[in-house]
């Protein structure tokens, strides 16, 4: 028989804040849960088993007693602690910000995988430094606020249903052709090659998130952090940050 008072879940910490002197309030991101918030009782005490796993970004296997609706952390193993990130203060601070952001966009109780997903492979791409923060954050902001409803239209203007798509607008939420560009008041231009990220990104599979030209991430880096920004409705003190070094 299932023991509802306890869960095994693999969880990703996003965020992990001082409770009293040992203690850690966790904000996890889980496969089953969705976004949780687990209470980690004397979790740095000296001799804690559990310390590596209420560290923020990792990733671990947890034990989970469950009470009047509230997760406490039992037991943990760490899968995943992304050790690399440590080594450089930029790649800390745009992880920082990434899961700031994949906070603010996950539901709690929501079965979908894909912001935990999106959010392990930035942090496994940060980590080991295999592509520019150019590449990483436009690629992970547009693909989590898609999967957080917002789904940009890149096949045609959004305005006419013209094919020719030379400029996007973050307000109306996709690309626009030469003519209407004129008469939106937030068009910004989008060349050939970006457009073709943007599609890329939208709808590859996640293993190929990052397999787009770095110059082409140039150009979509502004247009995808003022979308974000955009559909979120708020700005992130973890961006403003990251952006400040
Ligand atoms: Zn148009």
């Amino acid at each position: 028989m299932k023991d509802d008072r306890f869960s095994r879940t693999p969880g990703l910490v996003l965020r992990s804040v001082q409770y009293k002197e040992a203690s850690r309030i966790l904000t996890v991101l889980t496969p089953e849960h969705g976004k949780i918030t687990v209470t980690a009782n004397s979790a740095v005490r000296k001799n804690s088993k559990v310390a590596p796993v209420v560290q923020q970004f990792a990733y671990s296997d947890m034990l989970l007693s469950v009470s009047k609706g509230m997760y406490y952390l039992t037991e943990g193993a760490v899968i995943e602690q992304f050790s690399g990130l440590s080594g450089e203060l930029s790649s800390v601070a745009l992880a920082c910000y990434l899961a700031q952001l994949t906070e603010s966009i996950a539901d709690e109780d929501s079965v979908t995988t894909d912001p935990l997903r999106i959010m392990l492979n930035a942090l496994f791409a940060l980590s080991e430094g295999l592509y520019s923060h150019a590449v990483i954050k436009s690629a992970t902001e547009l693909r989590l606020i898609a999967a957080a409803g917002f789904m940009p239209e890149t096949a045609c203007c959004v305005r006419c249903g013209s094919v020719e798509v030379t400029a996007f607008s973050a307000e109306l939420g996709g690309g626009l052709c030469g003519e209407c560009a004129v008469r939106t008041a937030d068009a910004a231009a989008l060349s050939g090659s970006a457009l073709g990220a943007m599609r890329h990104v939208l709808s590859c599979g996640l293993k190929k998130l990052y397999s787009f030209p770095p110059d082409a991430a140039e150009e979509l880096a502004p247009l995808a952090e003022n979308y974000v920004l955009t559909k979120c409705e708020r700005g992130f003190s973890t961006l403003d940050y990251y952006k400040s070094l």
